[in-house]
């Protein structure tokens, strides 16, 4: 059976995609299961023709039936970036609460190894820096932001109580601000905002006076964290994202000279509960997965860059004839 079997929720979106070719690389067999609500099929077109992978259409928070052994779930799906979440509040919930219920019962069903991929916005506003695993958090429940935030403290606590009750092989990935190819220009992320601004010429635009802070990884250095602790028998939580913090203005400027750019840099509002500054600790991916980050940030800053130059007509709406064409082949 080479390296086994997964299911990967959330397949066709960005770290999805990438995790699904990282798999297939390794030998493992993978079913893609989305809905496209914030993926696209185009960003597994590539992989369509693998004889171990499989797409199929569905959204995980109706139900989930996959016939077959399974060896690990990996649950993905759920919108990730602010803009996603706050356009869809419920749906971000739904599938962090019932979404993970579900793919909680794949595994446990199945005798499948789980993991949960969760985010540093489980700290919220963090009071502690950097943030360390054992830190609580600080998330306002109420605001705008708490739908993502609370979905994934759910999910975590949820997995827990798997572990604990059933004895669900589990594992908890606390992911921090990760970029790369097949980021969606429009997604209001910093990094392919300012991409897209920079590369069209236009006006680039900062939140706030941009001494706010992130730490950003790159997408191929996630995946190998991941996957590290995927085939470790870690429950987590683990951060896994890369210490580099720069603030959002440094950000900007590099994007910009990186681009060959000459755009000018404007501030905008700061969305409510922005959080100030973002560092993950990553000792224990250090000590305990022998992982961390090995691309440097101008260098994938740049990969980024030429992507984003390469793929000028990406566009924001999942192309639906083409969603229908490529799915739920057999
Ligand atoms: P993304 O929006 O590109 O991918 C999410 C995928 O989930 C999409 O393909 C979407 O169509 C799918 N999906 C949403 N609801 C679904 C449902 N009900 N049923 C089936 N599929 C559904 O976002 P991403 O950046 O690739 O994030 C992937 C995961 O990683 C998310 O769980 C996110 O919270 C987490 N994460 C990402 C980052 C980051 O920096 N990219 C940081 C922290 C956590």
């Amino acid at each position: 059976m080479g390296m086994g079997r997964a299911v990967v929720t959330g397949g066709a979106g960005f770290l999805g995609s990438h995790l699904c070719e990282r798999l297939l690389d390794q030998g493992t067999e993978v079913v893609c299961l989305d809905n496209f609500l914030t993926g696209s099929p185009s960003n597994v077109e590539h992989l369509l023709g693998h004889e171990r992978f499989r797409l199929v259409k569905a959204d995980i928070t109706d139900y989930i039936h996959v016939a077959g052994p399974v060896d690990t779930v990996l649950h993905f799906a759920s919108p990730a970036s602010p803009i996603d979440y706050l356009q869809l509040p419920i749906h971000t919930m739904k599938v962090g609460s019932i979404g993970t219920l579900h793919t909680l019962g794949l595994a446990k069903e199945k005798g499948a190894r789980f993991l949960l991929a969760s985010t540093s916005e489980t700290y919220g506003d963090p009071l502690v820096h950097p943030q360390p695993e054992t830190y609580w958090g600080n998330v306002n429940p109420v605001g705008p932001r708490g739908v993502y935030d609370e979905a994934k403290r759910f999910a975590e606590a949820l997995t827990m109580a798997y572990r604990r009750t059933l004895g669900v092989n589990t594992a908890i990935v606390r992911i921090f601000n990760t970029f790369g190819p097949r980021m969606r220009p429009n997604d209001g992320r910093a990094i392919p905002t300012f991409v897209r601004q920079a590369l069209h010429g236009e006006t680039i635009t900062v939140a706030g006076d941009g001494s706010q802070t992130r730490s950003i990884c790159y997408v191929d250095d996630l995946i190998d964290g991941i996957l590290a602790l995927l085939r470790s028998d870690l429950a987590g939580p683990v951060n896994i994202g890369n210490p580099h913090e720069i603030s959002v203005l440094e950000l900007a400027k590099w994007i910009r000279d990186l681009s060959g750019s000459r755009s000018e840099i404007s501030f905008v509002p700061r969305p409510q509960d922005d959080p100030e500054i973002r560092q993950p600790d990553i000792t224990q991916a250090r000590e305990f997965l022998g992982w961390s980050p090995q691309v440097p940030v101008e260098e994938a800053l740049k990969r980024t860059i030429a992507w984003f130059r390469e793929h000028p007509d990406i566009t924001e709406i999942v192309d639906e004839p083409l969603a229908e064409e490529l799915v739920n082949r057999p």
